[in-house]
């Protein structure tokens, strides 16, 4: 009688075993199955692939990414060892010519998503439309600080791209920079279309030689860069490939002042009129701005628009997903 009640025992576990591995089985396949549809869907568009790529950023924050700026043991152990492999003949102009007008700005509003299936928890899209990215390009200047001051009466971060012959000539800007927590990143050296589009082997001679110079300065690593007036159309798939070679992270930008062309306080308006167009825009914003006294002279008004939208500016780090035209 005991033998016949313990092989009934061990028959319930093993049925039962079976069963739950079943089920599992089955939780997987379905996982899995949602998703491969998620990863279809997120092929339909550049946008939706954006969310992607932002869900993947946020998982790798969660995860522990979130790591400061510095460079990775990896990327020191292979620095510096890469010459610009032919240097521009001129140093950069302080102020450089203005960035010439970019791509309009992607469509304001893009369809909502079909609500996923079994999303795993954590992969929750981040709500970044109330995050904006300042971006000041072609410094270091004379009136860093100055930028850097106003912003800290709002608590506002920004990123500046800056070129590598003003680096040198404003090392104390950029120390200022990186102790008050902005975020440093290239802009080449010659800033010169002919010059810097040349080949990919100038592109990323003039992003090492900028990299290692602002290294040198200021003692930060940094792979952010943003190619003289932004990445189309000169920016080819062999560049790009390159690019990406050499770690370095291209930003673009969704919202362009043209600082440079109006040269007062009417290009406040132009990126106020573009926000507001953008209204729906899925993830960050990010403003196109260069390192001008008359930039500076109606940034407030700026700020303090941003800032009575509830807007928060932040400093682009490493994991963040770039914005890119
Ligand atoms: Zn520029």
């Amino acid at each position: 009688m005991g033998e016949l009640k313990r092989r009934r025992r061990v028959k319930a576990a093993v049925t039962g075993l079976v069963l739950g591995g079943l089920l599992v089985l089955g939780i997987f396949v379905t996982d899995t199955a949602g998703k491969t549809i998620n990863l279809k869907k997120h092929e339909t568009s550049k946008q939706s692939q954006e969310v992607f790529q932002s869900n993947k950023d946020l998982l790798k924050k969660k995860l522990g990414g979130n790591q400061p700026k510095k460079a990775s043991a990896k990327e020191i152990s292979q620095p510096n060892k890469t010459v610009p492999v032919s240097p521009p003949a001129n140093p950069a102009p302080e102020q450089a010519v203005s960035d010439q007008p970019e791509q309009p700005p992607a469509p304001a509003s893009v369809p909502a998503p079909a609500p996923a299936p079994a999303q795993p928890v954590g992969t929750q899209v981040e709500d970044t439309s109330k995050t904006i990215y300042l971006t000041f390009d072609d410094g270091p200047s004379a009136i860093s600080g100055e930028i850097i001051a106003l912003l800290e009466q709002y608590k506002y971060k920004a990123t500046f791209f800056m070129i590598d012959g003003n680096i040198r000539r404003f090392p104390d800007a950029v120390k200022l920079m990186v102790t008050s927590g902005e975020a440093v990143g290239l802009h080449s050296v010659s800033h010169r279309k002919d010059t810097f589009y040349a080949s990919a082997a100038s592109v990323i001679g003039e992003l090492n030689q900028n990299r290692n110079t602002l290294l040198e300065i200021a003692g930060v690593d940094s792979h952010l860069a943003r190619t003289p007036y932004g990445s189309s159309p000169y920016m080819t798939d062999e560049y790009k490939a390159a690019v990406k070679e050499n770690s370095y992270i291209l930003w673009d930008w969704n919202i362009d002042s043209k600082d440079w062309y109006y040269k007062d306080e009417r290009y406040i308006q132009s990126v106020i009129d573009q926000i507001n167009n953008m209204a729906g825009h899925r993830g960050p914003l990010v403003i196109l701005m260069h390192e001008k006294r008359e930039t500076l002279a109606h940034l407030p008004k700026l700020l303090d628009y941003l800032q009575s939208q509830g807007y928060q500016c932040k400093a682009i780090n490493s994991t963040v997903a770039p914005v890119q035209f």
